[in-house]
């Protein structure tokens, strides 16, 4: 992989903006409450390890991530806290994650009697996070019979530990309740079945910590979205503290030109100036996640919005400048220039997704620095 530091385009990751999301999201928590920092995606796209680091610092008690790869990553930065993977991963990797105390989610028994054969000479038992399918529909026990069955077998056999227990919600980011309510009760009759429950019980994301809390025997929440700053439900519900972008995109512009009525700009020829006009080229583009549909969006300079013209490439792109700006000149991308702000929201917006994908989009190859 290689980072353009030798160009201006930067990722700016504001730590302190995660610690102060995730100091207030503990606020809202009961005591016997942890909170485990999601930090998979490359901390959605905010950088893994020192986002980890960060999140520890602010009261983060443990970690989850989406891949094995992402879990044995913070275990060689020298993280030794809990570590849950949240997708399924393969049982011939049982091995691997008993001896990096790296936990399982398991959402059939077929998985750990396949998992068991791997295990027979490890010495250190797999932690195991049952998954219940609530209505999500992802992974997950959706029958209290297949549940006890699973249970059983982790009672019985050593190599195991039954160290949790979870669900996820579908729409805990939404002012309609009706289906959360619909999951949270079969959550709660399946536990129902089992005759003990594990260390750590753990159903809330983002929008449930936020929205959902006070929740009846859940002692652990699995918070993403809003420790970097971005409110989970969108623009649909207010949080219940402000939350503070952690993420900006800052570049300049290298080079600068007037061009006259009648010129064109970019592939396509797709842009035609109506005008002579100032134009400026930013070296980003979208295999830096600078994604090809924030054709018509804007970006920051000296606090003013200036118009993406013609199509983005994939290394640069080129803008209408109010005057002659010389190169070197800052560009805002995502963040503050004077009394203007671009959000991811916004850049999801005009993309039609969600600030989650604009996050964790933005590649590799841009140059990240730390707050
Ligand atoms: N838990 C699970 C199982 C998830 O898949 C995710 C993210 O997709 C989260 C928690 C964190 O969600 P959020 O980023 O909305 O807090």
């Amino acid at each position: 992989m290689v980072v353009g530091i030798h160009r201006p385009s930067v990722l700016t990751i504001d730590l302190k903006a995660i610690q102060y999301n995730i100091k207030e999201a503990i606020k809202l928590l009961a005591n016997q409450v942890q909170l485990f920092m999601v930090v998979k995606a490359n901390a959605y796209g905010h950088g893994l390890v020192e986002t980890a680091n960060a999140a520890k610092q602010a009261g983060a008690t443990g970690f989850c991530v989406a891949i094995l790869d992402e879990a044995l990553e913070l275990r060689e930065s020298g993280i030794s806290d809990p570590i849950l993977v949240l997708g399924i991963t393969s049982p011939t990797d049982a091995k691997l994650m008993a001896r990096n105390e790296i936990a399982a989610s398991v959402g059939s028994l077929d998985w750990l009697v396949q998992a068991n054969k791997n295990l027979q000479a490890e010495s250190k038992p797999l932690l195991v996070h049952l998954a219940l399918d609530t209505g999500m529909g992802r992974i997950g026990f959706r029958e209290s019979n297949d549940l006890l069955q699973a249970y059983k077998f982790l009672e019985e056999q050593p190599q195991f530990i039954f160290d949790g227990i979870f669900t996820h919600f579908s729409t805990a980011d939404m002012k309609d309740d009706q289906y959360f309510k619909k999951q949270l009760a079969k959550w709660h009759q399946l536990i129902s079945t089992l005759p003990k429950l594990p260390r750590f019980v753990h159903i809330s994301n983002s929008a449930t910590t936020l929205w959902h809390h006070p929740l009846e025997g859940v002692n652990m929440v699995r918070y993403g979205a809003a420790g970097y700053g971005l409110n989970p439900s969108g623009t649909e519900l207010e949080p219940p503290f402000e939350l503070h972008p952690a993420m900006s995109l800052s570049s300049e512009l290298v080079f600068t030109k007037q061009i006259k009525k009648g010129d064109s700009v970019g592939y396509g020829a797709t842009y035609t100036a109506q005008h002579d006009e100032f134009v400026g080229t930013i070296p980003i583009g979208y295999a830096d996640g600078y994604r090809r549909n924030l054709d018509g969006f804007y970006v920051l300079i000296d606090g003013q919005k200036c118009d993406i013209l013609g199509r983005i490439c994939m290394d640069q792109i080129m803008v209408r400048l109010p005057k002659d700006y010389l190169p070197g000149q800052q560009v805002v991308l995502v963040g503050k220039s004077g009394n203007q702000e671009i959000t991811l929201q916004q850049l999801a917006d005009h993309c039609q997704t969600n600030h989650y994908e604009i996050a964790c989009g933005f590649a590799e190859r841009l140059t990240k620095k730390y707050l």
